[in-house]
């Protein structure tokens, strides 16, 4: 994947990586560089994130899991932009002692959601890691000219939309912790199951880049991810957090413990997407976003003036806390 390659590299390379090199450009990953042309009349849009074992994931995770959730977490944050995927960069830093049968499973969850979100890998690099393992990925993907859907751009009188549910996967991250909620086994499955792998909602990136006037991903939590859409958009939101999408699972955490609404709404790693959308544009919006099978929801308005509030159901105004989670 890069230069100084051993021969025992070279062999895990072509063994493992290789067969996930599909695009022409990564020339199987033989050479030094990858190259790719942009798509014709479009912007290249580009993202990295990483993960490390004991923060962000469990060091007994299956690696499958560990590959995906890296993998997923910049998808995430391509579809949040209407962005399509290209390709990814990958550097691994792996201790000695990792062994063949976690770096087979690895690579085969790898190779599992490049192949469902058309997503190949372009190359990278493998390393020795003095700790637990680290995975870092820069994807690149692509938007028409100049189309990107920032954060900025949110006006006074938009809707504000979130996909899918919020809180399930730092629920699950506190059940992992030993939270005792009293949940049936349905319940406990998917709430972990959340924080294991992250489901982003690439099948909204179209229907975000024609019809939001601002999004994000929601990865360290829904309150603080508004809060800085709003920031940079020069606005403010009115939430009203009974509307805030939940599981069944997180509901029945929250019918036992009503204090985990905190953890819901400031948890993270949801990686849903926000984003504000003129009334105008609102029925075209949810139009496409039942064609594309991805649930939004309509949590709240966008306002003049800043901050993002969230108020319950007697119209209380919520405090948080810890507003994000923030790793620093
Ligand atoms: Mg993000």
């Amino acid at each position: 994947m890069s230069a100084n390659t051993t021969s025992a590299e070279d062999k895990l390379i072509a063994r493992y990586f290789a067969p996930l090199a599909t695009h022409p450009g990564a020339l199987g990953l033989s050479d030094d560089a990858a190259f790719i042309k942009p798509p014709p009349g479009c912007d290249l849009v580009l993202k990295a994130d990483a993960i490390v074992g004991g923060i962000h994931f469990f060091n007994d995770d299956p690696a499958g899991t560990i590959a995906a959730k890296a993998l997923r977490i910049n998808l995430s944050d391509l579809a949040a932009k209407g962005a399509t995927p290209l390709g990814f960069l990958l550097s691994l830093a792996l201790p000695k002692d990792i062994g063949e049968p976690w770096l087979a499973a690895f690579t085969q969850g790898l190779r599992e959601d490049a192949a469902t979100y058309k997503c190949p890998l372009f190359g990278g690099d493998t390393v020795r890691s003095p700790g637990p393992v680290m995975v870092s990925v820069a994807m690149v993907g692509h938007v028409p000219d100049g189309m990107m859907v920032r954060r900025a751009g949110a006006k006074a009188g938009d809707r504000v939309f979130v996909t899918g549910t919020i809180g399930d996967s730092a629920l699950g991250l506190g059940l992992r912790n030993g939270a005792a909620w009293p949940l049936d086994e349905a319940q406990r499955a998917h709430l972990a199951d959340r924080y294991l792998l992250p489901r982003p909602r690439n099948a909204l990136a179209e229907a975000v880049l024609h019809y939001a006037s601002a999004a994000m991903d929601v990865s360290d939590g829904l309150a603080g991810d508004l809060a800085k859409l709003c920031r940079v958009s020069d606005v403010a939101a009115a939430i009203d957090a009974a509307r805030v999408p939940l599981s069944d699972a997180a509901k029945a955490v929250l019918a036992a413990d009503p204090a985990a609404l905190e953890t819901a709404l400031t948890g993270g790693d949801d990686y849903e997407i926000l984003c504000t959308v003129a009334p105008a544009k609102v029925d075209r919006f949810r139009v496409a976003a039942m064609a594309a099978k991805v649930a939004v929801t309509d949590i709240g308005t966008i306002a003049a003036g800043e901050g993002a509030q969230f108020r319950d159901a007697q119209g209380e105004l919520l405090s948080f806390a810890r507003a994000a989670f923030s790793h620093f």
